[in-house]
C-alpha cells in the first residue's frame, strides 16, 4: 500500500504545474490536498472581500480538479501550526509537502509546523514553486548579494534557463473512508462561502476564479495584446494587460506555465518591434520577482521604509484628506475615476496605481503605508511584496535610486487618458464636461457644482513645493 503525503496548498491553488506537488506525486500515488483557512491572516484588518471572493473560487475549482484526478481537498480552518500538525497525525500522513512563500509571516508560520510536525516523526519536504528563480537565484556577480536595484536584477535574472512547465499528472489514490472520517473528527469542514467568513463581495471580479479562466486569459492575452503591450499598457482605458495578478497571487496559474506563453510568443513573432513588447511583460513577470525576493531578504520592508530618510518623515496625515482620496473626492478627476476603479471592481490599473500613490504621498502628504493598507483592503490581486514595493516606490522610500518622482496628475491624464475616456467611465458625473477640462482638470467653480463633483482639496503645484522641502529638510 502506498504511504500517505498531504499537500498542504497556500499559494498554488491548482494541480499543474505545481512543483512541490509533482515532487509528492514521484513519491506516492495516494495524495489528499489540504487547504487550512488561516485565522491568522482572515481575521487581519487588512483583507479585501473581492480577494477571499476570488480566492474561495480558486479552492472550489481546486476541489473539482481534486476529483477528476482521483482524490480530494480537504479544508480546515484555525491556526496551520496546530491544524496541519494535527490532520497529519491523525491520517498517518508519512509526509507533508508544501511549496515555500517569500512573506515573514509564513516563514516564521512554516518553520514552526515543520517543528510540530518533526516533533511528531512526520517528514517535510518543501520545494519553490511560485518564482522562477528562487531567492538565492540571482545574486550579484561581483559579492554574491542580493539585488537592491531593478535593472541589474532584470539582466541576470533574463540569462538564466527556465525551468519547463510540468504538464503531466498522474491520477491520485484517495483516502479510504475510514480515513475521511477520521480526517472530518479532526476539524475537516465544507468549503464555505466568503459570505459565511463574513466577507461580502457582490460584483463580478474581472478574472474569474481558478486555473481555468487564468488559463483562456494567458491564451487570449498572449495571442493579441502582449504584442502591443508596451505601446497600449500605460493607457486605463485601454484592455492592454493580462490582469493576470490575482492568478499569479494565488498560483491559480504556474507561473512556468505563463513564462512558456511568453517564450512562445517571443520565438513566433515576426518583427523586432512585437518582440520588444513581448519582453516588456517579461520584464513585469521579473519585477514580480525582484519584489519577491526584496521581501524575503529584506523582512524588514513590512515595517516601513528602506530608506533612511523616510523613516521618521514628517508626514501630515490629513485624516479628512486620505477619506476624500479613498472615496475618489479629491477634485482630482484621474485620481478619482482610479479610486472608484478599486473601490467597484477591486482592480486598478498600473499606471494609476502609480498615479494615486504618488498623489497621496506627494500631493497630500500621507504616510504611504496608509495607502499601502487601504490597497489590501481592497485588491483581489493584493499582494505583501508588490504592494509594498509598489508603495516605496511610489513614495520615493524604497530602493529605487530615483528618489524624487512626483506625478503631476493633469499630465499623467493628459498623455494616458487623452480622450478622458477612462475618467468618464468612472466618473460618470462628468461625463458632459468638456474634454479640455476633463484632462486637465480644470474644471471651473461652477461647473463642479452643476456636476455635484468636489473642487480640489489641495492644490498641487503648492503641496510638490511642500514635499520637497520636507523631502530636503530629512537628508
Ligand atoms: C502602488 C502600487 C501597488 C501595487 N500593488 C500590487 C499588488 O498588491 N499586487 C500585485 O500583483 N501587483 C501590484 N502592483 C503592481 C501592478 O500594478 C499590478 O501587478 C498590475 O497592475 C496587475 O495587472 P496585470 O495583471 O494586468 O499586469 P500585467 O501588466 O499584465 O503584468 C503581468 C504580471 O506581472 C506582475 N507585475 C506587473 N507589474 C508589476 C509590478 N510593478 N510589481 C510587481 N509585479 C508586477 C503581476 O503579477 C502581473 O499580473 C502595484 C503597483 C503599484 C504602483
Amino acid at each position: 500500500m502506498s504511504s500517505l503525503i498531504l499537500f498542504w496548498h497556500r499559494r498554488d491553488l491548482r494541480l499543474t504545474d505545481n512543483v512541490g506537488l509533482a515532487a509528492a506525486r514521484q513519491q506516492s500515488s495516494k495524495i489528499v490536498g489540504v487547504f487550512c483557512l488561516d485565522e491568522n491572516l482572515l481575521t487581519k484588518d487588512d483583507v479585501a472581500p473581492a480577494r477571499v471572493t476570488y480566492m474561495i473560487g480558486c479552492l472550489q475549482q481546486l476541489q473539482q480538479s481534486y476529483q477528476q484526478a482521483g482524490s480530494q481537498l480537504l479544508i480546515i480552518k484555525g491556526k496551520p501550526t496546530q491544524t496541519i500538525p494535527q490532520l497529519a497525525e491523525t491520517l498517518q500522513a508519512k509526509t507533508v509537502f508544501w511549496n515555500w512563500d517569500v512573506e515573514p509571516y509564513a516563514k516564521a508560520r512554516d518553520q514552526k509546523v515543520k517543528a510540530a510536525l518533526t516533533e511528531k516523526g512526520i517528514e517535510v519536504s518543501s520545494l519553490w514553486d511560485q518564482l522562477l528563480h528562487a531567492p538565492g537565484e540571482i545574486l550579484t556577480k561581483s559579492s554574491q548579494q542580493p539585488y537592491t536595484v531593478y535593472t541589474p536584477f532584470w539582466k541576470n535574472w533574463i540569462e538564466q534557463k527556465k525551468q519547463n512547465a510540468i504538464t503531466k499528472l498522474n491520477q491520485f489514490e484517495n483516502l479510504t473512508d475510514e480515513e475521511f472520517n477520521q480526517a472530518q473528527q479532526s476539524g475537516v469542514i465544507n468549503l464555505p462561502t466568503a459570505k459565511d467568513l463574513g466577507y461580502i463581495w457582490d460584483n463580478p471580479l474581472i478574472l474569474a476564479p481558478g486555473e481555468t479562466a487564468a488559463k483562456e486569459r494567458l491564451v487570449e492575452f498572449c495571442s493579441r495584446a502582449i504584442n502591443e503591450y508596451d505601446e497600449q499598457r500605460n493607457y486605463p482605458a485601454v484592455d492592454g494587460t493580462s490582469q493576470l495578478s490575482a492568478a499569479l497571487k494565488f498560483g491559480a496559474i504556474g507561473i512556468r506555465t505563463v513564462w512558456e506563453a511568453s517564450t512562445e510568443a517571443h520565438e513566433n513573432c515576426r518583427s523586432d518591434e512585437t518582440r520588444d513588447n513581448i519582453r516588456s511583460w517579461q520584464q513585469e513577470l521579473a519585477w514580480r520577482e525582484f519584489y519577491q525576493h526584496c521581501m524575503y531578504f529584506f523582512p524588514e520592508l513590512e515595517q516601513g521604509a528602506y530608506r533612511r530618510e523616510f523613516k521618521d518623515f514628517p508626514w501630515e496625515n490629513n485624516e479628512d484628506y486620505f477619506q476624500a482620496w479613498c472615496e475618489g473626492k479629491t477634485g482630482y478627476p484621474i485620481v478619482d475615476a482610479a479610486m472608484r476603479q478599486l473601490n467597484e471592481i477591486g482592480w486598478m490599473h498600473n499606471r494609476c496605481r502609480m498615479i494615486v500613490a504618488s498623489f497621496l504621498t506627494k500631493d497630500l502628504i500621507i504616510n504611504w503605508q496608509w495607502g499601502e493598507k487601504y490597497f489590501m483592503q481592497k485588491l483581489f490581486d493584493g499582494d505583501l511584496s508588490a504592494n509594498n514595493g509598489g508603495w516605496q516606490w511610489s513614495a520615493s522610500s524604497g530602493m529605487d535610486p530615483k528618489p524624487l518622482r512626483i506625478f503631476n496628475p493633469a499630465s499623467q491624464a493628459q498623455k494616458y487618458d487623452p480622450e478622458g475616456e477612462y475618467i468618464r467611465q468612472w466618473l460618470p458625473e462628468l461625463s458632459s464636461v468638456d474634454n479640455e477640462y476633463l484632462v486637465t482638470g480644470k474644471i471651473s467653480k461652477s461647473e463642479r457644482e452643476r456636476c455635484d463633483y468636489p473642487q480640489p482639496i489641495v492644490d498641487h503645484k503648492i503641496q510638490q513645493r511642500k514635499f520637497k522641502e520636507l523631502y530636503q529638510s530629512q537628508k
